[in-house]
């Protein structure tokens, strides 16, 4: 997500008729299986965003660094269960509620990793929107910096391993979805996925930078990897029947868009603007997505509309 754009959280229990939806709980920090912590970020209060913490032999792999001020959480958490370093952090994308702390990382002495979309999508898009953070958060503005420092260490060719020989982790790229820049963080031996934004547990994809259209892709791209165990960015964590859903979201919310394009109607027909912001919809989508569905809706349709009618992804229209 987009750490500026900050929703009402829901309950989720009973959602495609199994227990399979947690209900959100901001700030827990969870032992998922030995050694693999799952910390659920305060996203109404402070805009965080999830985290996860892996123990390796003699360091800790953390994914996303979170704003500043979700960063000073997550380390003290950390410290209540290991005394372990922070070695590296995977940014899965550039988004401030996933980049920002970057530099309190790499002064900590760690090492910020990320695909070399992370570092394209920063070039393009800052310092516009650390300046604006800066404005808004007293976490950023506390770093006195004139823009957000990007991952120290890139890659390009995926997947990216990092293995001590105990454990071995693979950084994956599946294309664009919700950024250019979009990572996956997969656990073979455990079967465990940390998705980034491109898959969510909630109401919170962000499409003003995405690609719409090549979104299912990337998901179906995360299912192959056959994980039982699914850790997303925003929302609580599950198992596959996330992924799916996702997946579900992204192709009926362009389905709805194409429908009504194809009809005749007219995009300000469809979504009613307010200040410049896509602010309500005529557009409904199937109950079975229902999960996904909240305050967004105006501004996903928005997004896919002006990418079919641009022919081209949205994200490269938002900059
Ligand atoms: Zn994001």
């Amino acid at each position: 997500m987009n750490g500026k754009r900050l929703i009402n959280l829901a309950a989720f229990s009973g959602l495609l008729g199994g227990p399979f939806f947690l209900t959100a709980q901001p700030d827990s920090f969870k032992e998922i299986t030995k050694g693999v912590w799952f910390r659920e970020g305060d996203l109404k209060g402070h805009g965080h965003c999830n985290n996860i913490v892996i123990e390796m032999k003699d360091y800790l792999v953390v994914v996303d660094a979170n704003f500043p001020s979700g960063a000073q959480r997550l380390m003290a958490d950390i410290k209540k269960v290991t005394k372990k370093p922070v070695k590296y952090v995977f940014d899965t994308h550039h988004h401030g509620d996933h980049a920002y702390a970057n530099a309190v990382w790499t002064k900590a002495g760690a090492t910020t990793i990320g695909h070399e979309g992370v570092v394209a999508e920063m070039k393009a898009r800052e310092p516009k929107r650390w300046l604006e953070a800066a404005k808004e958060r007293e976490d950023v503005r506390a770093l006195n910096l004139k823009t957000a420092e990007p991952p120290k260490e890139t890659f390009s060719k995926s997947p990216h391993v990092i293995t001590d020989g105990t454990r071995r982790l693979e950084l994956h790229h599946f294309g664009w979805a919700h950024t250019k820049g979009d990572g996956f963080l997969f656990m073979p031996a455990e079967k465990i996925v940390a998705t980034g934004d491109a898959v969510v547990n909630g109401p919170y994809n962000y499409t003003s930078d995405g690609n719409v259209g090549n979104w299912p892709n990337v998901v179906k791209g995360a299912q192959k990897l056959g994980a039982t165990t699914v850790l997303p960015a925003h929302g609580p964590h599950g198992g596959p029947e996330i992924l799916a859903g996702e997946l579900a979201f992204m192709t009926e919310l362009r389905k709805a868009v194409e429908a009504a394009r194809k009809s005749g109607k007219k995009l300000e027909g469809v979504v009613k603007m307010e200040k410049g912001a896509p602010k309500s919809t005529t557009l409904t989508l199937p109950p079975a997505v229902k999960n996904w569905v909240g305050d967004f809706l105006p501004m996903q349709v928005f997004d896919a509309w002006k990418e079919l009618e641009a022919g081209k992804p949205r994200g490269d229209l938002n900059i």
